[in-house]
């Protein structure tokens, strides 16, 4: 509580000593007293100002400390009445800053909404009851109902009443006037709305297998369990959620759902909605500043008992928490990839063991870290096999293009799918993951190709534009007329999406078509009319990235056709073979959801690659155990702990040589334990006129990987050195 001292053994009248953090490069916080004299003592989750150099800086109390032997600067001022932050939150706050190796005040402040990371206080004004007030009640004094209304509100709390609550303006000026009650601020209340109606749909009945999981999580043991919802595409984990979630909220304790993407959220809200009596709080970055700290705040107050959100919701506080979801748990949009590292689905499994709760894991195609730890036993295994609609799964099918005669990346047998499918009645889906309208142009005379002068790259042509784009830094210009060097006319090389497009809607006119992917979606509302389209049957032709494998069910879809399975099939990634299985298999569960049969067909070069033979003839766990004995062979993650050392600076040498040293040291200082791998130059090697390189480091014990980055914080210091060199640590990598 605020009020309290939180070290017993401070003498009246005492300097107590704090540690706070501030946002910055800072790993460790700073010690500043407080003279109890000036008011009511600060307490760990609290925000106040304090002194900082030549300024003054908003900091968020840690925990109190002893003072030790250095004179320490006055916290000026405490600015919150209650903790923003609970315990729990601090402590997982405080893992995941030494976890990830990042600053601890950047992950507190990154964790708080927008405005609190201000000095913007939490008040409202608000009145609080006087004797003559009380008397004027007791008197029968108060004219107007409105008025006794108020009187009585304020007579029957015992702390101030938030001056919203008292009726309008002039009934509350008129309570002040005649000194019935007095003016005071409060903390803002954290309403939340209260159920509106009873969801409108009901649930359908559960079938055996979705029933047996939801068994399974009730009658679980209390406490920390995680679970993997393994269910194929269109097998209704998401009744399997929503049956746990209105348990949970009837026994009156919060859900936390964590989505990988933003546009995952609209139509999970929707079912939601439409189902649970409860308005859903929801956190993502396309909320409005207000709503956000609205939503936070009632999940953090528990007055809201569901809660939506995408990545950062895994560090929003919660009051009475009961259980987690993450859905789609393999989806690598989990991960941050700029500034602090975390993967959200860690920092929940974290989580839940700390709050002593269970975590459900869903997916269709599971992460290999996941299913590793469900063979293991570690997590309990749930497994949904069939289409809850009693759809059946689509039949996957190779395409052999070698030696076809290839018109805009599409096989003949693939142009004849399409027509059949579409004079059925039916959708087509193609998916190709790259936009634009062709990944680069080329003179086929001197051999030049536009690449981007800022990065090591080509520059894509985005033909509705007529702009040459760099997908990496953003870089752009106009399309040349003929080869700069030899004045050639410049011919174009691959297939974006754009071409697909055009190419389709020119053989096939008069059956609506729709693009989805980056750029086709940019504008506001766009994505949702695109969608509605598609809904509508309007457009029965539908082309797009990775933006199709997530998660949407288009009913009318009998046929998808993946365009380039090669390119993910032959990535340099080590997980690549793990990515291809995963979109080829979530694309694929976009065909034939409904009453007419899927059909999904694999363009590729080689149908004999093992990982695609495996996945067609077996399943998706046999392809990831095949890829787990890999990874051991090759001494790679999850079967080793990964930490990746990035460094960056405008010359070369500079960042090559700041790593050769760091892996110098750490060679010397780790010999066996730690496998140092470099430094290489990264996948893209120059972005944004930056040199780009890298240093792997592998153990087999976690707690080596970690000393080892340690040892390279204590000794390097500051994350931005001479040179203009910048280094970063990655751990858990997604990307190498
Ligand atoms: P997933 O989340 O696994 O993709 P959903 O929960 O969205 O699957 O379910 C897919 C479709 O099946 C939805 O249209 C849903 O309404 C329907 N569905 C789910 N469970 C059942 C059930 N037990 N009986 C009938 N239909 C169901
Ligand atoms: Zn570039």
């Amino acid at each position: 509580h605020p009020g309290t001292p939180v070290r017993p053994d401070t003498p009246a009248g005492a300097l107590s000593a704090w540690t706070v953090v501030v946002p910055g490069p800072f790993f460790g916080g700073f010690t500043y007293h407080f003279d109890p004299a000036t008011g009511p003592i600060p307490a760990p989750g609290v925000r106040v100002r304090v002194p900082f150099g030549q300024s003054e800086r908003v900091a968020l109390v840690i925990e109190p400390t002893s003072s030790g032997e250095q004179e320490t600067r006055p916290i000026l001022e405490v600015l919150d009445e209650a903790p923003l932050l609970d315990a729990e939150t601090l402590a997982c706050l405080r893992w995941a800053a030494a976890y990830y190796h990042h600053p601890l005040g950047d992950v507190v402040f990154a964790a708080l909404p927008k405005i609190l990371r201000g000095e913007r206080r939490l008040e409202v004004e608000a009145l609080a009851s006087t004797p003559a007030g009380r008397e004027a009640l007791r008197d029968g004094a108060a004219r107007g109902e409105r008025q006794r209304e108020a009187l009585e509100a304020l007579a029957a709390s015992t702390r101030p009443v938030p001056a919203t609550r008292l009726g309008p303006a002039a009934v509350r000026r008129r309570l002040l006037e005649k000194g019935w009650a007095d003016a005071t601020r409060v903390t803002a209340p954290a309403d939340w709305p209260a159920p509106a109606e009873p969801g409108s749909e009901t649930a359908p009945a559960l079938n055996a297998q979705q029933q047996e999981a939801v068994e399974a999580l009730v009658s679980g043991a209390d406490g920390f369990q995680a679970w993997l919802l393994h269910g194929v595409t269109g097998s209704g984990k998401t009744e399997v959620y929503l049956a746990l979630i209105e348990r949970e909220l009837a026994a009156g304790r919060q859900v936390l759902v964590v989505v990988p993407e933003i546009s995952l959220t609209p139509q999970l809200i929707d079912r939601f909605a439409r189902r649970l009596a409860v308005r859903p709080a929801v956190l993502h970055s396309g909320l409005a500043d207000g709503e956000r700290l609205a939503a936070w705040r009632a999940v953090a107050a528990g007055t809201a008992g569901l809660v939506i959100g995408t990545r950062s919701a895994a560090f929003v506080p919660l009051a009475r928490p009961g259980l987690i979801v993450v859905d789609e748990e393999h989806d690598a949009a989990l991960k941050q990839q700029e500034g602090f590292l975390y993967h959200a689905r860690d920092v929940l499994i974290w989580r839940a063991r700390q709050l002593a709760i269970p975590i459900l894991l869903g997916s269709a195609t599971p992460s290999l870290e996941s299913l590793r730890h469900a063979w293991a036993g570690r997590y309990r295994h749930l497994r949904l096999n069939q289409r809850a609609t009693g759809a059946r799964m689509p039949a996957i099918h190779c395409l052999d293009v070698r030696g076809q005669t290839m018109e805009a990346g599409l096989s003949p047998a693939l142009f004849r799918a399409i027509e059949r499918h579409l004079l059925d009645g039916g959708q087509v889906m193609l998916y190709l993951n790259r936009r634009g309208y062709a990944p680069s142009l080329l003179c086929h005379a001197c051999g030049y190709v536009a690449g981007c002068p800022h990065c090591d790259a080509f520059l894509t042509w985005h033909r509705q534009i007529g702009r040459l784009r760099c997908h990496h830094c953003g870089f752009e210009q106009g399309v040349p007329a003929d080869c700069p060097s030899c004045q050639a006319p410049l011919s174009v090389r691959g297939l974006g999406t754009e071409q697909l497009e055009d190419v389709l809607a020119a053989r096939f006119p008069g059956f609506g078509i729709v693009r989805l992917d980056r750029d086709a979606t940019a504008g506001k509302g766009v994505m949702a009319e695109s969608l509605g389209r598609i809904a509508r049957g309007e457009a029965r032709l539908v082309v797009g990235t990775q933006m199709l494998v997530k998660g949407h069910d288009f009913p009318g879809v009998t046929l998808v056709g993946v365009v380039n399975a090669d390119q993910a099939l032959f990535a340099s990634d080590f997980r690549g073979p793990e990515r291809f299985a995963q979109s080829l298999l979530q694309v694929a569960g976009r065909a034939g959801r409904a009453e007419r049969p899927g059909e999904v067909l694999v363009q590729t070069h080689d149908p004999d690659h093992p990982v695609l033979r495996r996945l067609l003839t077996e399943d998706y766990e046999a392809v990831m155990a095949a890829q787990l004995a890999e990874r051991e062979q090759a001494e790679l993650p999850p079967t080793r702990f990964a930490g990746l050392i990035r460094a960056d600076a405008p010359q070369a040498d500079t960042a090559r040589a700041f790593l050769t040293k760091v892996a110098e040291e750490l060679r010397e200082h780790f010999g066996e334990e730690l496998s140092v791998w470099g430094p290489v130059p990264a996948p893209l090697a120059r972005r944004a006129g930056r040199y780009r390189f890298q240093l792997l480091l592998l153990a087999r014990v976690r707690s080596t990987l970690h000393r080892a980055l340690w040892q390279v914080d204590d000794s390097v210091g500051s994350r931005r050195l001479g040179g203009r060199l910048r280094w970063s640590i990655d751990v858990d990598p997604i990307d190498l």
